[in-house]
């Protein structure tokens, strides 16, 4: 017997009808908290983070508990740790097929996992104000934990995002990231995979194209970032392994410290040329091997970090038709992109004190 759709708040993901996009119903998730509310129920707006922010030290007894966290050792401090959401977009129920259940739209749970990815004890609000020792181990804990994915029965592909900044759909601040582990191939994927069936090799000539166009930024270890031919945004900015290897999680730890240093390298680079960019990124490997039909398609794959500045809003034509404008050509923006290059140092270039939103506006000037 079907559950009844109107109370049952467990996450589920549904399909319109014309396009087959799917969408996840996660009706919970309405009460995540956010900063303007976690400041107001504290004892008013001078309350130090530490009262109210949930990701602090200190406030462990907020948050479930660590599945991973760096260092592993547990007599010492933590630095970083990933902990379940506790507003997640995903259950661990399984796929129970509810389109039986006589409530139109109702497709099945969405079963999967949904992590918070802490990056600092402290209230920090940026990635460079986290150590560069630090945040390589943030990146090793995200790796640990698609290793555990890439075991889990029944997850078809796993991603981490980042939101960084209220324009980039942060509700909180203090600097973090968010790891899902689902049982579908997202569409996006979808499209990616299948630009390897009918393309030789996809990744190759990117990365040729790049070179020839002056589209590269840096590079680290077998990492390449360039901007993309087709920027979203103004600084649109793509990581690339150079080689083909479908999953993050089988990365070298030499690769897994370029990953980070190359994000501070660019984010470093954002913040000289537009202070206070809000952004985000997401990681793009390839399904699980289980997961899909025919894995041998999959084995060009090139894992890559997709690095999207918030500078413009998402409007009704990019909405509307699944296309985006932009207003600064790939070379120009690659040209300016090297030509930030942080020359002493990340720390030259945040302060955590700073308030996002007075450094937004300078950063919408600016562009
Ligand atoms: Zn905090």
């Amino acid at each position: 017997m079907p559950p009844d759709q109107r109370t049952d708040s467990s996450p589920r993901i549904c399909h319109d009808p014309l396009s087959g996009r799917p969408v996840f119903v996660a009706p919970q998730r309405g009460g995540k908290p956010n900063d303007r509310e976690l400041v107001v129920s504290g004892d008013g707006v001078t309350d130090h983070p530490s009262v109210w922010c949930p990701f602090c030290v200190g406030n462990e007894s907020r948050t479930p508990p660590d599945i991973v966290r760096a260092p592993a050792d547990m007599a010492a401090p933590w630095q970083s740790r990933i902990v379940t959401n506790g507003y997640p977009i995903t259950t661990d129920r399984p796929p129970l097929d509810l389109s039986e259940s006589g409530w139109a739209g109702s497709d099945r749970y969405a079963h999967g996992t949904h992590d918070v990815v802490i990056e600092s004890p402290r209230h920090d609000r940026s990635i460079l104000a986290v150590a560069p020792e630090a945040w390589r181990d943030v990146w090793t804990i995200c790796q640990r934990r698609f290793v555990m994915l890439a075991e889990q029965p029944g997850l078809a592909w796993a991603t981490v995002f980042k939101n960084s900044g209220p324009r980039a759909g942060a509700s909180l601040e203090h600097v973090h990231s968010q790891l899902i582990g689902v049982d579908i191939v997202p569409p996006a994927l979808h499209t990616e995979l299948a630009t390897l069936e009918v393309q030789r090799d996809p990744f190759g000539r990117l990365l040729a194209e790049a070179r020839a166009a002056g589209r590269i930024i840096a590079t680290a270890d077998d990492l390449v970032a360039l901007v993309p031919p087709a920027p979203r945004q103004p600084f649109e900015t793509w990581i690339v392994v150079a080689e083909p290897e479908r999953h993050f999680h089988a990365a070298s730890a030499a690769r897994v410290m370029a990953i980070a240093d190359l994000t501070r390298d660019i984010v470093g680079r954002l913040e000289r040329l537009v202070p206070g960019c809000d952004y985000n990124w997401w990681l793009h490997q390839a399904p699980f091997d289980r997961s899909i039909n025919t894995p041998g398609r999959a084995a060009a794959w090139h894992w890559h970090l997709e690095i999207l500045p918030r500078l413009t809003e998402l409007a009704g034509f990019e909405l509307g038709t699944g296309c985006h404008i932009t207003t600064m050509t790939a070379e120009d923006a690659a040209h300016r992109l090297r030509d930030a290059a942080v020359e002493t140092g990340f720390d030259v270039c945040v302060s955590p004190a700073r308030g996002w939103q007075k450094s937004r506006r300078r950063g919408e000037d600016a562009v």
